[in-house]
């Protein structure tokens, strides 16, 4: 049976990181996969999961299963970190899952379950998972335009003139809260206002993907779209990953947020989501969702993580700064100031796919081929190797 099965394509940014473990030469330099990096090109555990791990080494007392929603604390202090008071917690339906991708999957399946019909528009372009989610929940996706012709700022009268056009009602619309992946151009206050306008308008549900929340601007500065939207909208849902805030990638910590707009909808919405969790996973892991409300649940550890946090994102920015100043300095000719308006890890380079396989293949540097790099791959040590190298990729 098994011989017949046709190999499926590898996945696109996973196969580069496979391509750059093999690479012999020593000034390589990864700018693909969305992992954090410190100056030293190391992804770190951070002290405060560290000192929370612990803690729960000497309390922990079982093993045994967590309830199909997960950690009671954990989802509290989760929604409280998302939705702060902008929400009463009984209208909150939520459960903590495998990650962000988890998150997103409960979410496609409880769209296809209970929502029929309902399609999930995402960003042209997106993180290529989001498409690949909803389609295997059995939800339909549609896509409007997130970016400007000259791909350097958002494309905000495309994007509302599409959703207005094309939208039905109880369709889903999916936006990244913050840090947008892949482009790193998120919208202004004022945009947002205008975007949870036209959902509200046209009977849309807002599904916010929260995977960076703290790598843009701060904690509460990165839930300006949540804000401007729970103005607007009664119900909405938001997946929240610990992925990278927490440096907790492979702990596999997330939590689905649904604000409901009463609290009877959220006890249904609830045994609706348990339903999905049941047949997909069971009951999600402890290990993570316990470090994060260790963290979260204790004034001295949470005060640690947000050093930690803002430690992170301040390299980021300062790496980024450093970059455009840095080309700036090679007279390629190249202006990448609009690099400056940019939040998070990644960005938009501008580099096309044929200046990507050079770099690639002459210098050891691994980007993804719609030139999207990820900040944090980049240190004070490998930066003038890159700026002299892409220089030298967009004149030859
Ligand atoms: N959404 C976006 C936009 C992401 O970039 C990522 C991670 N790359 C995720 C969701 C998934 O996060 P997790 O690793 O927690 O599943």
């Amino acid at each position: 049976m098994f011989e017949s099965i046709a190999l499926a394509a590898p996945d696109p940014i996973l196969g580069l990181t496979d391509a750059f473990r093999a690479d012999a030469r020593p000034e390589k330099i990864n700018l693909t996969i969305g992992v954090y990096r410190d100056a030293e090109g190391q992804t770190p555990i951070l002290e405060c999961v560290k000192a929370a791990e612990r803690l729960l080494l000497e309390s922990e007392k079982t093993k045994g299963y967590l309830g199909i929603e997960g950690l009671p604390e954990f989802l509290r202090l989760a929604s409280d970190l998302a939705l702060g008071d902008l929400v009463p917690a009984s209208r909150v339906a939520a459960v903590q899952t495998p990650g962000g991708t988890g998150a997103l999957k409960v979410a496609g399946d409880f769209l296809a379950a209970n929502l029929r019909g309902s399609r999930v528009w995402t960003s042209t372009p997106t993180w290529p998972n989001h498409t690949s989610v909803f389609e295997t929940a059995g939800v339909a996706t549609e896509s409007y335009p997130y970016l400007s012709a000259d791909r350097k700022s958002l494309d905000l009268s495309g994007m509302l003139e599409t959703l207005e056009r094309d939208g039905r009602i109880g369709d889903v619309v999916c936006l990244h809260a913050c840090c947008h992946n892949p482009t790193g151009i998120d919208p202004t206050r004022q945009q947002w206002a205008e975007i949870a306008e036209l959902l509200a308008s046209r009977g849309m549900l807002p599904l916010i993907d929260f995977a960076y929340h703290g790598f843009g601007e701060g904690l509460l500065e990165d839930r300006v779209g949540i804000q401007e939207i729970s103005k607007q909208h009664q119900e909405f849902m938001v997946c929240s990953s610990y992925s990278k805030n927490f440096g907790l990638y492979s702990e596999r910590v997330g939590a689905l947020l649904s604000v409901c707009s009463t609290d009877q909808a959220a006890t249904h919405v609830s045994s609706r989501l348990k339903q999905s969790v049941r047949s997909n996973y069971s009951n999600p892991p402890r290990h993570g969702g316990a470090i994060v409300a260790t963290i979260l649940g204790s004034s001295e550890l949470r005060s640690q993580w947000e050093q930690e946090l803002a430690a992170m994102r301040g390299r980021i920015h300062e790496m980024r700064t450093r970059f455009v100043e840095g080309m700036a300095s090679t007279n390629c000719g190249v202006d990448y100031s609009f690099l400056l308006d940019q939040r998070g890890m990644f960005s938009f380079s501008g580099l096309n796919a044929m200046q990507v396989d050079w770099l690639r293949s002459e210098r050891g540097i691994y980007i993804v081929g719609s030139g999207r790099i990820n900040v944090a791959g980049i240190t004070p040590s490998n930066l003038s190797i890159l700026t002299a190298a892409i220089a030298e990729a967009t004149s030859v």
